[in-house]
């Protein structure tokens, strides 16, 4: 027999199902063969920890309070997403902010104070008292929608 067969029959040896010649087999093969050895030892651990492994009993309510404990951890994951949800929020809000504040300081470079009061002052003819704004009056917003508009 090779040491292939050998270990098909191990687990069966270790629960005493062999029959004799066959048990006798194994034996002869396990005095010579280190590498079988080695594997009936691993198979006699691994019976031990299953063995082990019945004889404990959980706690007792050990299953209420796992249960317990799980919806604890979830409900701290819940609020944990609103709170990452707010920062998203927040960070895109500052994002938008960002991009107004530095349009106001890049627009100017663009287009000339004079194109741009000259827009402010159409718009004004056009719409309000058809009369000439004054530096003062020309607001960032006019600005931008002066750009907005001329490109
Ligand atoms: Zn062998």
């Amino acid at each position: 027999m090779n040491c292939k067969e050998i270990k098909t029959l191990l687990s069966v040896c270790l629960d005493n199902e062999l029959k004799k010649d066959e048990e006798n087999l194994v034996i002869e093969h396990l005095k010579t063969c280190k590498n079988c050895s080695l594997e009936l030892d691993k198979f006699k651990q691994i019976q031990k920890l299953f063995s082990y492994k019945e004889k404990v009993e959980p706690a007792p309510f050990f299953e209420t309070r796992l249960f317990n404990r799980i919806h604890k951890k979830e409900h701290a994951i819940g609020l944990s997403r609103v709170v990452k949800r707010i920062i998203y929020a927040g960070g895109g809000l500052l994002f938008i902010s960002t991009v107004l504040i530095l349009s106001m300081f890049l627009i100017p470079k663009n287009h000339s104070y004079e194109e741009i009061q000259k827009y402010v002052f159409q718009e004004t003819l056009d719409s309000v008292n058809k009369r000439i704004p004054l530096e003062s009056e020309i607001t960032n917003e006019d600005v931008i929608s002066f750009v907005i508009y001329n490109g």
